[in-house]
């Protein structure tokens, strides 16, 4: 099984990483994020306390979801914009910040990867946490400014400010965890892609992949 790790904080530049190695080297793609922003979702849905860990971690143990080529489902319904939004970025933490949710959405990735001989997955803790064995680890970093004016492109309907305070608030949240924290994995190839063209980036790794198959 190869995977790929890819770790760092929001607007890092992972997701967009992630997908072009994955084409670049003909394998598939997770992004493990989007898995914690349906659980979020999907507890706003119905109503449930995100802060509440019993039946958020209930609720991870039986929802629905599937996350392929983009389009994410959560219980049948179309979420792919929604958990985008400024409700479920605000949720996410506290439900990523469970134990139980982390332990149910662990197991869904690495039966993901057994399925699919493996891939390019990223999020904060695979390296470090779900596949420690991985054949490449990356952690990529670029500044505060830059991570926010990235998201903020993204997300159109909010302002630099607040997009720049809400990743702030994130990765304190990320960083400061007691379950499976954002930390560098032990062995990662660290990247910073404030002043590096992403292509740039997918070719290096790309190099590296290729020596260690
Ligand atoms: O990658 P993205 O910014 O969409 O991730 C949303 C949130 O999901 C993160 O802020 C983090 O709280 C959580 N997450 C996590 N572990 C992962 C991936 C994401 O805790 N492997």
């Amino acid at each position: 099984m190869r995977v790929i790790a890819i770790d760092g904080p929001a607007g890092s530049g992972k997701s967009t990483v992630g997908r072009r190695l994955a084409e670049r080297l003909g394998l598939t793609y997770l992004d493990t994020g989007a898995m914690y922003r349906c659980i979020a979702f999907a507890a706003i849905r119905r109503q449930i306390d995100p802060a509440d860990p019993d039946p958020v971690g209930r609720l991870a143990a039986t929802v629905e979801m599937s996350v392929i080529d983009g389009v994410v489902t959560v219980d049948g319904v179309d979420a792919t914009l929604e958990i985008r939004g400024p409700e479920v970025s605000r949720a996410v933490s506290m439900v990523a910040s469970n134990p139980a949710v982390r332990e149910q959405l662990r197991a869904r990735q690495r039966s993901w990867a057994t399925q699919h001989g493996g891939g390019v997955i990223e999020g904060r803790d695979i390296g470090s946490v779900v596949f420690p064995d991985a054949i490449l680890k990356v952690f990529l970093t670029a500044s505060p400014e830059v991570r926010a004016q990235r998201r903020a492109k993204e997300m159109t309907d909010l302002e630099y400010d607040q997009v720049a305070a809400d990743i702030a608030r994130r990765d304190a949240a990320d960083r400061g965890r007691a379950d499976s924290p954002l930390v560098e994995a032990d062995g990662a190839v660290s990247i910073d892609t404030s002043t590096i063209e992403i292509d740039e980036v997918v070719e290096l790794l790309a190099a590296l992949v290729e020596s260690r198959s």
